[in-house]
């Protein structure tokens, strides 16, 4: 099959890009294509968003299926030199895939697997580029796109892994793979069965809590069907099917499907706070208007959740996000602004009430799940070994 036949099915398939995203995996190849010069494959194996452990369970049980993909993705852009970056701490996935690598036919496409250090941002499509050129993974500033210049300056796919762990099926029945798509969904939090499951996309997000974790610890307070990366759905939303339009029609994302389930016990706010903690501590320093801005809307949700925050406290949010929305080298700046303005949007009463008690007036413990160090983190990662 040659590469513009590839191109062709994968484009009928419908695949989209498992990296948080969602863009479609054809033009991405077809970006890459056109700008000819050396190109050169990458996948990405590098997650960190709270709570995903799908990439890094993919590449440990299809290893196979990964470097197949990635052998497919190669050929469609021209390149035949292609890396799988990791974190350096993957220690499973690096010996399945070394394992793989000897065992699976590469078509002659040159592969080495490479490790960068954990930080949260050296997931960021350009941060690795950053990282395997030897300096610190900071995020470029897009335009040029990595497609254009890539690693030293060379087109490059940046392909994240479970999304070439699908090609070789999407490639093979283009058209059995769209109509029966599925999608890898990391459900942790307040469930019965935290763990990684494969997912019919279209699920009802309720079906998914219910059928996949068997159900809920409690009461459902929030669901947040990307982890960090998007506002919150109410237990009165969950009927939206998993699809990263249908949660975007609804003012969330699909992301990673990194899915937390908050039970109504947690105060919303408190968990708003952990949110908001989690973009402060995860900016990389680069961009001040990221770095300021988060830090000052972790500043005022620990106010609002201590019952010490003011109406004007809640303006600066507003406006410091509002900053944050159209600034910033990659993503995070804008994501936590919408996450933590998405979030507090949902609770009107929550944050009303708070202002008014001048204290938390929920009771309960305090939760911070998106903590490094937090017990939702703690079962999600057991559940990868
Ligand atoms: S937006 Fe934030 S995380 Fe992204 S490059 Fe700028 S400072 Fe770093």
């Amino acid at each position: 099959m040659d590469a513009s036949e590839l191109i062709t099915r994968v484009a009928a398939s419908g695949l989209r890009g498992r990296g948080g995203g969602w863009f479609p995996a054809a033009r991405k190849w077809v970006a890459v294509r056109v700008e000819g010069g050396e190109p050169l494959a990458i996948a990405n194996g590098a997650e960190g968003e709270p709570g995903s452990i799908k990439d890094r369970h993919v590449m440990t049980t299809r290893p196979a299926d990964v470097l197949r993909g990635l052998v497919l993705a190669s050929r469609a852009v021209g390149a035949r030199e292609a890396i799988v970056f990791l974190k350096q701490s993957f220690d499973a996935p690096a010996a399945a895939l070394e394992a793989a690598v000897r065992t699976t036919d590469l078509g002659g496409l040159g592969v080495s697997i490479r490790r960068g250090d954990d930080s949260y941002i050296t997931g960021e499509e350009t941060a690795l580029l950053e990282a395997l050129e030897g300096r610190r993974p900071w995020p470029r500033p897009k335009p040029p796109l990595p497609a254009a210049v890539g690693l030293q300056g060379r087109p490059t796919l940046v392909q994240n892994v479970e999304t070439l762990a699908r090609v070789p099926a999407a490639v093979d029945d283009p058209d059995a793979y769209g109509a029966h798509e599925t999608t890898l969904v990391s459900l942790w939090g307040d469930v019965r069965r935290p763990g990684v499951y494969e997912v019919p996309l279209r699920t009802p997000l309720r079906a998914v809590i219910d059928r996949y974790g068997e159900g809920a610890l409690e009461e459902i307070g929030l669901v947040f069907p990307a982890g960090p990366s998007a506002a919150p759905l109410l237990a009165d939303q969950l009927d939206v099917p998993l699809h990263p339009d249908d949660l975007r029609a609804v003012g969330s994302a699909l992301g990673t499907a990194a899915v937390l389930v908050v039970g109504a016990s947690a105060c919303p706010i408190g968990v708003g706070a952990s949110l908001a903690a989690f973009f402060e501590r995860e900016a990389c320093g680069q961009c001040p208007p990221c770095v300021q801005g988060s830090r000052n809307l972790s500043r005022v949700m620990r106010a609002v959740e201590a019952g010490e925050a003011w109406a004007r406290d809640l303006s600066d949010l507003a406006e410091a996000a509002g900053f944050m929305a159209d600034h910033g080298y990659c993503a995070h700046s804008r994501t936590a602004a919408a996450a933590v303005t998405g979030l507090l949007r949902r609770v009107p009463a929550a944050v009303s009430a708070h202002l008014a008690a001048r204290r938390c007036p929920h009771g309960g413990a305090v939760r911070d799940p998106f903590h490094p160090a937090s017990p939702e983190r703690a079962a999600i990662e057991a559940a990868l070994a």
